[in-house]
């Protein structure tokens, strides 16, 4: 075993230890790439970790002991705040911790440079063996810079390329010679690429992702991130002319408005058209992001949330998908046809989960809709194609509607679910577009707030000119959603229209989470609290998570806000709203059909451009 290797956590004076004769391993790239990662995971919440604390601090904490690693240099100043709690745990494991203090107070080249003494002097070593070791390095640092410029610059450097390269440069692969030579091997093979600059020009705002293919699943989307802010910041690019510039450069350790003053320059530098902003499941950093939101511009933003390490979910690739697709469209997105005088005859579908809603549109305008119980829908008029899902439309006419089929049919369709990929019959949207097209249509403006409350997802759209300019998703938990209202409402024993009604004196029930507040209904109903509130409480808890997600949405608390989907039906919901948003608040005409009708407003905008 290699008895001087030093475990590292996160970006530390990689200088200074080269400098000692120590072999840096950041532990966050061994345990990433670790095939047995999520074993890794459950070591440590078999040692004790919780569940609750971010997983990129579970595997650090295993992965350190099963590289036998037994010394440690963390930052205990600067870096994740669980830090010191994991210094005390290595310890009681029989690891050396050596903690390094960035001077958070002071962020000039001679605090940072003292800082660095100090543990120069711990490791047996100095200040200048150090610098001679950053002069090594700086054609290193160079190289890096080479490859970021590949990528944002020249198109020739794919995002997760990029990313992999500067994320790694943390350790330098604990041989700087070795690492160099195939960095140098990769620009000589990478510059002799064509150029690859399709698509729009994404900034990545965030810890480094446990979502493994996550720079993919943008690629696929027909988008690029060309700026990795904080693996950039990690790789210490450009080359500094000292170690105290190099140093306090580095913007992670100072805080957000430090990370956030570098990422808004380079976006400027960049050309970036929007961001990706990664949160990492009960990371501190999470709490940082009102002023993210706040203070990050006014290009249009995506979060996206990962927990353990593994490939982008379905829900979060359509994310990316519509959000590109925001992104892309002429003219921003417009979402309403100048006139429907010349329109083609279209029906539109919105594949829910558990409803399909048909619409139908003649050329004279007449319009037929009706919804459908989803397993009736596919059973009858659906099959799997060697591309994807193939869709019998003109047999949809026939039984649903008693309608043959006109000449020049136009059918859109959008929904949940991949299998939208390859659909034959007709043309796939995103769900944002179709929502909001359906909404302008219903209220005859370009200029408002859609919260569209569905079966399983709950999203917020803005619109403005006549496009959609921004849009929220809730996340992977179905609380808030109308599946929550109707497990509540099967929990109670009740009809699902009854609880909607009720809005007076609600209980305050956990907001958070589906499973504890049926507990907490449960005991309401012990206590003999009247059924009336302890409904109010479930739309009041709809109403929280509501508000929650419009709020990640800035200057938006001066618009109409329309609600569409099923709970927009409901009186109580909307009177709760109406309360809490202090502002006009009206469900649309046809809430449930909104998505369809969106897609009837697409297809006369496709046959009208
Ligand atoms: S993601 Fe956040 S909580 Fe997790 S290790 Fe990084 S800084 Fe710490």
């Amino acid at each position: 075993m290699d008895d001087r290797r030093i475990g590292i956590f996160s970006t530390s004076p990689v200088e200074v230890l080269l400098a000692a004769g120590l072999r840096p391993v950041d532990v966050n790239n061994a345990f990433i790439i670790a095939p047995d990662r999520l074993d890794l995971l459950d070591q440590a919440e078999a040692a004790g970790l919780p569940r609750t604390s971010c997983a990129w601090t579970r595997g650090l904490y295993a992965a350190t002991l099963a590289l036998g690693l037994s010394r440690i240099l963390v930052v205990t100043d600067g870096d994740c705040s669980a830090n010191r709690a994991m210094a005390e745990l290595l310890r009681d494991q029989g690891v050396e911790v050596i903690e390094f203090r960035y001077p958070l107070a002071d962020r000039s080249d001679a605090a940072v440079r003292s800082a660095m003494a100090d543990l120069a002097a711990h490791l047996g070593t100095t200040l200048d063996a150090a610098e001679a070791v950053r002069r090594e390095l700086a054609p290193l640092r160079a190289d890096l810079e080479r490859v970021d410029r590949l990528t944002w610059d020249e198109g020739r450097v794919s995002a997760e390329e990029n990313h992999r390269w500067l994320v790694q440069s943390s350790d330098l692969g604990g041989d700087p010679v070795a690492y160099h030579n195939d960095l140098i091997a990769f620009i000589e093979s990478a510059s002799r690429r064509d150029a690859d600059g399709e698509g729009p020009r994404l900034g990545l705002f965030g810890v480094p992702p446990a979502l493994t293919d996550l720079h993919e699943a943008v690629d696929a989307a027909g988008a690029r991130v060309v700026f990795n802010e904080v693996a950039s910041d990690f790789a210490m690019i450009p080359p500094a002319d000292s170690l105290g510039e190099q140093y306090s450069r580095y913007a992670f350790p100072y805080g957000i408005r430090a990370r956030l003053t570098r990422a808004l320059a380079e976006a400027e530098r960049r050309g970036l058209e929007g961001w990706l902003i990664y949160d990492q499941s009960f990371c501190h950093h999470n709490l940082e992001n009102p002023a993210v939101d706040r203070l990050l511009g006014d290009l249009p933003r995506l979060h996206l949330e990962g927990d353990t390490p593994g490939l982008v979910a379905e829900r979060d690739r359509i994310r990316i998908e519509a959000f590109v697709r925001t992104l892309t469209q002429p003219g921003r997105s417009p979402i309403r046809a100048a006139s429907s005088s010349s329109m083609s005859p279209a029906l539109g579908l919105d594949l829910g989960s558990r409803f399909a809603k048909v619409a139908f549109r003649d050329r004279a305008g007449h319009e037929e809709v009706r919804i459908i119980d989803s397993m009736r829908f596919y059973r009858t008029w659906a099959r799997r194609g060697a591309a994807g899902l193939v869709l019998d439309l003109p047999a949809l006419l026939r039984d649903e509607l008693g309608i043959r089929a006109p000449a020049g049919l136009l059918g859109v369709a959008t929904g949940y679910g991949r299998h939208l990929d390859g659909l034959e019959g007709c043309s796939a949207v995103p769900e944002v577009h179709a929502h909001a097209a359906g909404a302008a249509a219903q209220v005859g403006s370009g200029e408002f707030l859609l919260a569209d409350l569905g079966g399983q997802d709950t999203k917020g759209i803005r619109v403005r000119d006549g496009a959609v300019v921004d849009f929220v998703m809730n996340d992977r938990c179905a609380a808030g959603s109308g599946r929550y209202v109707e497990n509540m409402a099967l929990l109670l024993e009740m009809d699902l229209d009854e609880v909607l009604r009720h809005h007076a004196d609600p209980v305050i029930l956990s907001n958070v989470c589906a499973t504890f507040g049926e507990s907490e209904v449960v005991g309401f109903v012990v206590d003999g609290v009247p059924v009336e509130r302890i409904c109010a409480g479930i739309l009041r808890s709809v109403v929280m998570r509501l508000l929650h997600l419009l709020g990640r949405m800035p200057d938006v608390r001066d618009l109409p806000l329309y609600l569409s989907g099923g709970l927009a039906k409901s009186p109580g919901l909307v009177c709760l709203l109406d309360i809490a948003w202090e502002g006009h608040v009206a469900a649309l005409p046809r809430p449930r059909l909104s998505g369809a009708l969106g897609c009837l407003e697409l297809a006369a905008l496709s046959s009208t451009h």
